[in-house]
């Protein structure tokens, strides 16, 4: 089991964190990567990474779609649409890999999402 730490500077933000799993995979060794986080108000996804505005899109439209401060929320720490934007991406992702190489499309990357920061986030990672 690893882990990789990844510090967010904003509330809501995409990071994206391929070379450091890329890193972390064993030299030549073909498999599949699970990332899992445990957290409630972060996710993992993997999306573009080729054009920077599709990670502003993405959260300019979940901010839109999922306020934070919405009628009737009840949940005392005041951040349900980060937990709601949490379960939607999920918590974990799993990317094959051959020869030591995540075998992800030509324009992705593996990104956290954070929804509630700025903080310092764990993502577990393990291969097999
Ligand atoms: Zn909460």
């Amino acid at each position: 089991m690893d882990s990789i730490k990844v510090r967010s500077s904003q509330r809501e933000e995409l990071i994206e964190i391929t070379s450091e799993v890329s890193r972390r995979l064993p030299d030549n060794g073909d498999g599949i990567c699970v990332l899992f986080t445990q957290h409630t108000t972060c996710g993992l996804t993997i999306n573009e990474n080729a054009d920077p505005e599709v990670k502003h899109d993405i959260l300019l439209f979940l901010k839109n779609t999922i306020p934070q401060y919405y009628e009737g929320f009840k949940h005392f720490e005041h951040n349900s649409d980060a937990h709601i934007k949490s379960s939607l991406m999920g918590s974990s992702i799993t990317v094959p890999f051959a020869q030591g190489k995540l075998l992800l499309g030509r324009w992705q990357g593996i990104y956290l999402c954070e929804f509630d920061g700025a903080r310092e986030r764990t993502v577990l990672m393990t291969v097999r």
